[in-house]
């Protein structure tokens, strides 16, 4: 055993052993609140950026003494980017079986492998809406990586997703006799519900998720059905609350939007038929809209021939068209539109495509830029500490070779990443 705890024990050292205080210097810093700093120094002690300085008038000694130097030239510098829709124990083709076919502890080990290859494309923070695991992987996940045990990026989220019986969570393929455990938390009328909640709650989920409709990848449901009674939905709401736990609702059917907003969600996921007058209540009740359009083009580019999902491509390209007209009209009356992929386990730098779509439905690069950072970091009400580069903030920062408020593209082609003052990857010195 002697040998196996010292390789753990240098493990963990190696790690701490990287954190040092570096001053990044780049041609352009975009700093996610909105603002284009040219010639920046970012300067960085241990986790956290302590000044923002200029490169060509830099007297480093101001800030102490033995700093490393990480000159990126021409490049861009931007915040680490935050998904807010994440499933990493997911693989794209199994849904619903994989938790059958993989033991928790196998969820975990792909879980964190997804997390740390999402980390290596830029992404340093996500949030998992509810995984298909029958233990707890992604919080485990979660743990190890801020017990310092692994790096990986910041995760927030939830255990699982809750689901009525015969609903988006449940299995409605196998026959009445077979017992076997859902991906989903089954649960019907407010008292499972508030049993539900404290659970995922005792066991790390800082989200509820909730299937409030029907889902695209299932078998045998509807999402434009509305699956829990208004009733319901305030129970999830009050209870998760009590704890202070946001809610964030999975919802296609315009209906289910409107009484998960209205009940006091604070997010909304999908939105595929959602209508004006939900877009009204959302702006009105200050609920984001997490729209996960990335998925969408997966089926389409990758998964057109799976059968196992034939469902899901087929409602996917019906909605589409009518999803992108609403969203257009959402982000023109002031909708808060975070940045959330599905990601469902497909090559890290894949997630990147649902900057370009947030351009299709009307915003600027620069507000696509934000969807994926700061609005993302006040959806999860962390934007203290991530989803822009500011003086006390976790130096999470990633570079681009290009400019990415001329090409987006730029963003699926991630040269730089630091993670809390650690740099996880440098192509400028490997490739330059
Ligand atoms: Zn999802």
């Amino acid at each position: 055993m002697k040998p196996i705890v010292s390789i753990c024990a240098f493990l963990v050292l190696s790690i701490h052993a990287l954190s040092q205080k570096t001053v990044l210097l780049a041609k352009n810093l975009i700093d996610g609140t909105g603002k284009i700093i040219a010639n920046p120094a970012v300067v960085i002690s241990d986790n956290k950026i302590i000044a923002i300085d200029n490169k060509e008038n830099l007297h480093l000694s101001k800030y102490g003494n033995g700093f490393v130097i990480i000159d990126l030239g021409d490049y861009t510098l931007l915040p680490g980017l935050i998904d807010a829709h994440v499933h990493p124990d997911n693989s794209s083709d199994d849904y619903q079986v994989g938790h059958l076919r993989a033991s928790s502890a196998a969820k975990t080990l792909t879980g964190l492998k997804a997390v740390q290859d999402l980390l290596s494309e830029g992404w340093t923070a996500l949030r998992v809406a509810g995984d298909e695991d029958v233990g707890f992987a992604n919080l485990e996940i979660r743990n190890a990586i801020n017990k310092g045990l692994f790096l990986g990026p910041h995760i927030y989220g939830a255990g699982h997703y809750l689901s009525v019986t015969g609903g988006g969570g449940d299995i409605n393929f196998i026959s009445y006799e077979q017992k076997i455990i859902p991906d989903g938390l089954i649960v019907d009328g407010p008292e499972e519900i508030r049993k539900a909640i404290r659970t995922e709650i005792k066991n790390g989920s800082d989200w509820i998720k909730i299937l409030v409709t029907g889902a695209f990848m299932t078998t045998g449901d509807n999402p434009q059905n509305v699956h829990f009674s208004p009733e319901e939905l305030k129970m999830a709401v009050e209870e998760a609350g009590r704890r202070d736990v946001p809610v964030m609702a999975h919802a296609h059917a315009t209906e289910g939007i409107k009484q998960a907003v209205k009940a006091g969600v604070r997010s909304i996921e999908h939105g595929s038929y959602m209508d004006e007058e939900a877009i009204d209540l959302m702006v009105q009740h200050g609920t984001y809209l997490i729209p996960t359009l990335t998925i969408d083009l997966y089926f389409k580019e990758k998964l057109a021939d799976s059968k196992a999902l034939a469902k899901a491509i087929a409602l996917a390209k019906d909605s589409r068209e009518g999803m992108y007209e609403k969203l257009r009209l959402g982000v023109k009356k002031g909708l808060k539109i975070g940045l959330g992929t599905d990601f469902i386990g497909w090559p890290a730098n894949y997630s990147a495509r649902e900057f370009g779509e947030l351009i299709k439905i009307g915003m600027s690069p620069m507000q696509a830029i934000q969807a994926g950072t700061i609005v993302n970091a006040q959806l999860l009400n962390k934007d203290k500490e991530i989803g822009s580069i500011e003086i006390g903030k976790f130096a999470d920062i990633i570079a681009v070779k290009g400019d990415p408020l001329k090409d987006i593209s730029e963003l699926q082609r991630v040269k730089f990443v630091m993670m809390g003052g650690k740099v996880v990857k440098n192509e400028k010195i490997t490739n330059p």
